[in-house]
């Protein structure tokens, strides 16, 4: 093995630990940290960010990566070896092109716009927000700035924070689509009586919903040698090491469907963080491909397994078992019903799986708008309204309901946003009819609660490649095809028609 390699994996490696130390101490922040901690953690987490950037824009690892290219071209490219070569200078030639200067701008702004946003969203004033949002419009276009040769300004955005290699063209392509195909979906289920789902908001013991999410997420197959679940307020997913990834949920007394959907979306990128091959541990490679993919495996778990009439064949008797006076009259049919009730709303967070993606497509595309200098920023409430309007057929009577609702465009770059939600959406459809044709079996496995076999097919196929291959590279080596809605359509069609008593729509040859 050529020596200057050794000493790269060196380097990467303690890289790889300043951001673990680094995560351990966030996930501290949000869990169990003393609010008189708060500065001094906030400092810690600032200065092991700042020293893991500088050591990796150091152009020492640029020397190394040129040295080694020889190496590399010698080696199979699906090599780990290769692949890390490559990956490395890709993650490389990004960071060095975004001057450090400017992403201390770009957090300051963030830091401030987020504490204003915190005040603006209570008081429903959007005016106050209107100069923070002008200047995250400004930061985002200087980002895309330092890859010139873009099309449209949202790509460098995209590729960087969403999915490698996405133009924003490809995806207004297969977002139009979907929302042409989707609004009259919606409109058809939002004229059929909606069904009853009031007994999810009986009172539910936490620590009965803790117990049983977490049992639920075992059986398919999360690691709790190399994890845990916590509390928090907003449900998140974190990897030290593929030895140790930890999921937090939040619980609602009055809500079952709170705890045990966020549950098992955690779940779903947990299983993905743990399938991760040990041999990548502490380099580049060792996690999920991009934000898109890691989605469409959250959504997997939590949608198309979690939410599926087979699943809860096995986990339905059980959960009566934990919750008998609140569960024992309600049959599976209703419960079954009533987690897949669909009905437009005006919060994203809280929106089924049909509705979810006309919230995310309507924030794309006034991202893409506002971007590109087609709509003024003062004039996005009334853009808001009107295309809520057209999509969902309802309108907010609030900015705090509409354009203030999430902190999106106030705490993140202008482009890129939530996008992962959709592409993941699509993905996941995409990958489940794959892992299907390939071992029929996995439905009949679910309604006797087992999972491994999904499980092993999604480890060979995508976890424990972690970064290996870019996402594209990925969704064609596992699919056959690249980005498409139609999966996820039929997904859609085959499992709503008959719960809405719908025409199922004619498969398109
Ligand atoms: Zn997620």
């Amino acid at each position: 093995m050529d020596e200057r390699f050794v000493e790269l994996e060196a380097r990467l490696a303690e890289i790889s630990d300043l951001q673990a130390a680094s995560a351990v101490l966030e996930w501290d922040q949000v869990t169990y940290m003393p609010p008189g901690g708060a500065e001094s953690h906030a400092r810690m987490i600032g200065t092991l960010g700042l020293l893991a950037h500088e050591q990796f824009v150091d152009p020492a690892i640029g020397r190394l990566l040129d040295q080694l290219q020889p190496y590399a071209e010698g080696l199979p490219p699906d090599s780990d070896a290769a692949s890390l070569i490559r990956v490395t200078r890709q993650d490389y030639e990004k960071a060095i092109r975004v001057p450090a200067p400017f992403m201390a701008e770009f957090r300051r702004h963030v830091a401030a716009s987020y504490l204003a946003w915190t005040r603006a969203r209570p008081s429903d004033d959007f005016a106050s927000m209107l100069p923070y949002l002008e200047t995250m419009i400004d930061l985002s276009r200087r980002f895309a700035d330092f890859f010139p040769g873009y099309e449209q300004v949202a790509d460098p955005l995209i590729d960087y924070f969403a999915h490698e290699s996405l133009s924003a063209r490809k995806v207004s392509g297969v977002f139009a689509a979907l929302r042409e195909r989707l609004i009259p979906i919606v409109q058809a289920i939002a004229a059929q009586p909606a069904p009853d789902d009031s007994f999810l908001c009986r009172a539910y013991p936490s620590q009965d919903q803790l117990a049983f999410g977490l049992e639920t997420v075992e059986r398919l197959g999360y690691d709790l040698e190399r994890g845990r679940q916590d509390l928090t307020f907003h449900p998140f997913t974190t990897t030290f090491s593929p030895g140790d990834v930890r999921i937090t949920t939040r619980v609602n007394e009055n809500d079952l469907k709170a705890a045990l959907f966020s549950t098992l979306h955690e779940g779903g990128h947990a299983l993905y963080e743990q399938g991760v091959a040990r041999q990548l541990e502490a380099t580049p490679l060792a996690r999920g491909v991009s934000s898109g993919f890691h989605e469409s495996q959250s959504r997997l778990w939590e949608n198309l397994v979690g939410r599926s009439y087979s699943f809860w064949t096995f986990f339905y008797p059980r959960l009566q078992a934990t919750f008998p006076d609140q569960l024992e009259r309600v049959p599976l049919e209703a419960f079954y019903r009533a987690i897949n009730k669909v009905q437009p709303s005006l919060i994203r967070v809280a929106a089924d799986e049909v509705t979810y993606n006309l919230h995310v497509i309507m924030r794309f595309d006034l991202e893409q708008e506002l971007l590109e200098g087609r709509l003024a920023p003062a004039e996005l409430p009334d853009a808001w309204r009107a295309r809520f309007q057209a999509d969902l057929g309802i309108t907010p009577a609030s900015d705090r309901d509409g354009v203030l609702q999430d902190v999106h465009w106030f705490g993140y770059f202008v482009g890129a946003g939530y996008l992962g939600y959709t592409l993941g959406n699509i993905m996941s459809a995409q990958i489940f009819q794959k892992a299907h044709q390939d071992h029929p079996e996995i439905e009949a496995e679910m309604g006797q609660g087992r999972f491994s076999t999904l499980l092993g097919w999604l480890n060979r196929n995508i976890y424990r490649h972690g970064r290996k291959f870019s996402a594209p590279d990925l969704l064609f080596r596992v699919t056959g095809s690249s980005l498409s809605a139609e999966p996820f359509l039929h997904y859609l069609g085959i499992k709503y028609s008959p719960l809405y008593g719908l025409q199922v729509p004619e498969e398109v040859p």
